[in-house]
């Protein structure tokens, strides 16, 4: 889609501090982290949410393991949110596909703290670095 922010990520044409490449599906940080190494894993087409089509799940699975072993391998995450948002009441503001993978650590556990932000100001790209290993 011409006018998706997701479709122009994927595409190069918009930056993105990336962690994870494959064929069908792209990792890359969240610009307004929650908690830090806060990841975005999207298919590479469009498909507006995970309730859409069924195999679309198929295409994120390898991605998802993958980041999710990076984010406790690199930066010690000591558990993670794995979320997505389907359709705007829920909290979906981009409508590309895509699933969060919040890591979450020892100082601030438990699902009452995972929308209050205690990530850090850092360089994205270095982080991305870290996590790609
Ligand atoms: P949603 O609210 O749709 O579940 O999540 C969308 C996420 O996309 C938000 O966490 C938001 O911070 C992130 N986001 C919005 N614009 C950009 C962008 O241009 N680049 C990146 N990397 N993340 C973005
Ligand atoms: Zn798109």
């Amino acid at each position: 889609m011409s006018d998706c922010l997701f479709c122009k990520i994927v595409a190069g044409e918009i930056p993105s501090s990336q962690v994870f490449a494959d064929e069908t599906a792209v990792g890359f940080l969240d610009i307004e982290p929650l908690h830090r190494g806060h990841t975005l894993l999207v298919p590479r087409r469009h498909v507006a949410d995970g309730l859409t089509d069924p195999s679309v799940w198929d295409e994120l699975a390898v991605g998802l393991v993958s980041v999710g072993q990076r984010l406790r391998a690199a930066l010690g995450a000591t558990g993670i949110n794995i979320l997505s948002n389907a359709g705007a009441d829920a909290g979906q503001s981009v409508f590309h596909f895509h699933v969060h993978l919040i890591p979450r650590y020892p100082d601030h556990p438990g699902m009452a703290d995972l929308m209050t932000r205690d990530a850090r100001a850092e360089d994205l790209s270095q982080l991305a670095a870290l996590i790609r290993g």
